[in-house]
Protein backbone atom coordinates (compact mmCIF):
# COMPACT_ATOMS: atom_id res chain seq x y z
CA UNK A 1 0.00 0.00 0.00
CA UNK A 2 1.52 3.46 -0.74
CA UNK A 3 1.37 5.96 1.93
CA UNK A 4 -0.27 9.40 0.34
CA UNK A 5 0.40 12.68 1.58
CA UNK A 6 -2.51 14.73 2.32
CA UNK A 7 -3.06 18.64 2.75
CA UNK A 8 -6.22 19.94 4.52
CA UNK A 9 -7.38 23.24 2.81
CA UNK A 10 -9.33 23.94 5.88
CA UNK A 11 -6.94 23.80 8.37
CA UNK A 12 -3.67 23.42 6.15
CA UNK A 13 -3.00 20.31 8.64
CA UNK A 14 -0.71 17.88 6.42
CA UNK A 15 -0.84 14.26 7.28
CA UNK A 16 -0.18 11.22 5.54
CA UNK A 17 -2.63 7.93 5.40
CA UNK A 18 -1.44 4.49 4.49
CA UNK A 19 -4.22 3.96 1.52
CA UNK A 20 -4.69 1.05 -1.47
CA UNK A 21 -4.24 2.71 -4.61
CA UNK A 22 -7.75 2.84 -5.25
CA UNK A 23 -8.40 5.45 -2.31
CA UNK A 24 -10.18 8.23 -3.38
CA UNK A 25 -9.32 10.30 -0.25
CA UNK A 26 -9.04 10.75 2.98
CA UNK A 27 -10.69 12.94 5.85
CA UNK A 28 -8.41 15.75 7.82
CA UNK A 29 -7.58 14.08 11.45
CA UNK A 30 -7.67 17.99 12.72
CA UNK A 31 -10.91 19.14 11.42
CA UNK A 32 -12.72 15.88 9.45
CA UNK A 33 -13.04 17.68 6.55
CA UNK A 34 -12.05 16.16 3.24
CA UNK A 35 -8.20 16.68 2.79
CA UNK A 36 -6.78 16.90 -0.71
CA UNK A 37 -4.09 13.93 -1.79
CA UNK A 38 -0.64 15.36 -2.49
CA UNK A 39 1.14 13.86 -5.34
CA UNK A 40 4.66 13.91 -3.87
CA UNK A 41 7.19 11.42 -4.73
CA UNK A 42 5.60 10.58 -8.32
CA UNK A 43 4.60 13.51 -9.45
CA UNK A 44 6.16 16.04 -11.55
CA UNK A 45 5.38 19.07 -10.72
CA UNK A 46 7.82 21.14 -11.67
CA UNK A 47 8.22 24.61 -10.42
CA UNK A 48 10.24 26.40 -12.90
CA UNK A 49 13.08 23.71 -14.01
CA UNK A 50 12.08 21.16 -16.47
CA UNK A 51 12.85 17.80 -15.29
CA UNK A 52 15.57 18.73 -12.86
CA UNK A 53 14.69 16.53 -9.13
CA UNK A 54 15.60 17.76 -5.94
CA UNK A 55 19.26 17.00 -5.04
CA UNK A 56 19.13 14.69 -2.31
CA UNK A 57 22.34 15.59 -0.50
CA UNK A 58 23.90 11.86 1.22
CA UNK A 59 25.43 11.78 4.22
CA UNK A 60 29.29 11.29 4.27
CA UNK A 61 29.98 8.18 4.21
CA UNK A 62 32.67 6.37 6.65
CA UNK A 63 33.16 6.70 9.88
CA UNK A 64 32.66 2.71 10.73
CA UNK A 65 29.95 0.60 10.33
CA UNK A 66 31.77 -0.84 7.65
CA UNK A 67 34.09 -4.35 7.42
CA UNK A 68 37.36 -1.49 7.27
CA UNK A 69 36.88 -0.29 10.59
CA UNK A 70 35.43 -2.77 12.47
CA UNK A 71 38.05 -4.86 12.74
CA UNK A 72 37.66 -7.82 10.01
CA UNK A 73 40.22 -6.18 7.95
CA UNK A 74 42.18 -4.31 10.09
CA UNK A 75 46.02 -5.80 10.62
CA UNK A 76 45.33 -6.09 14.60
CA UNK A 77 43.95 -9.59 15.39
ZN1 LIG B 1 -8.17 20.00 8.62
Amino acid sequence: MPLYEYHCPSCTHKFQKLQVMSATGADCPNCEQPARRMLSVFAAHSKGESGAGQPSPLPPMGGGGGCCGGGCCGPSH
